[in-house]
């Protein structure tokens, strides 16, 4: 099946478009992270290619960029073959959340899973490294706003869930995820789940999409997901 489908609907950024963006937005993160005295290197930009066809992720690809952000497993299995064959060097995240039953493919297919949340996630996914013998690095998502439809650990639980991944199960965690409310400050968030990483020792932070990556960045991130800013809106799904 062609991932680039007839019924697309969102606006396809050539990729000298797809290329300028990149730029400019490395140059806001580089600017936030000297506000703030850190060296911007230590920020990775993950490209959310989600929802887009193969064509915008290998702009992406073709200008140098090699750290993706995709939400979908299956969608994942149907674009990124191709793409990893061309850029074997590819890092493909996986940020949308994670069904048990298809975390055998997901550990299989991606480089880092940022959507760890759950006991049941965590034991099928160290059964599957230890089967595979792979191991992408590990993020546990937070519901930092205790939204009750969205994913995530809740603040109160993290601390004890974080230790059961990392002590018992001895899975790779390397850190923490959020996807703030829509209709709150972000800051306070991105602020809480610093917090939340630094008195559990992990060093990553995954926090900030297209409208807050700055903060995000000012306020640790060593991670941004970035779709919109990028690759321009994404096509309503049906
Ligand atoms: C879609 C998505 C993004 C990118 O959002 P933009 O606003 O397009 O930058 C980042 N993180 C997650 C988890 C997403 O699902």
């Amino acid at each position: 099946m062609n991932p680039e489908c007839k019924t697309y609907s969102g606006t396809i950024k050539r990729p000298t478009e797809i290329a300028d963006n990149l730029a400019a937005v490395e140059e806001k993160i580089a600017a936030a992270a000297s506000d703030t005295g850190r060296d911007p290197s230590s920020i990775s930009l993950i490209s959310v290619s989600k929802s887009h066809p193969a064509s915008a992720a290998s702009g992406a690809l073709a200008a140098g960029h090699r750290v993706f952000g995709e939400n979908r497993v299956q969608e994942t299995e149907g674009k990124w073959p191709s793409l990893r064959a061309a850029y074997p060097d590819a890092n493909v995240h996986l940020i949308g959340p994670l069904q048990t039953n298809k975390t055998a493919d997901a550990v299989a297919l991606f480089d880092a899973i940022q959507t760890v949340d759950r006991e049941k996630l965590a034991r099928n996914l160290a059964e599957e490294m230890a089967r595979q013998d792979r191991h992408p690095d590990l993020f546990i998502q937070v519901n930092t706003g205790e939204e009750p439809q969205k994913a995530g650990v809740l603040p109160l639980d993290a601390d004890a869930f974080i230790a059961k991944c990392r002590v018992e199960l001895d899975l790779p965690v390397v850190g923490l995820m959020c996807i703030p409310p829509v209709d709150e400050n972000p800051a306070l968030h991105f602020a809480l789940l610093a917090e939340m990483a630094a008195r559990n020792g992990l060093d990553r932070l995954s926090m900030g999409m297209s409208a807050d990556y700055e903060t995000a960045v000012r306020l640790g991130a060593t991670e941004v997901r970035v779709g919109t800013a990028i690759f321009g809106t994404r096509p309503q799904r049906s």
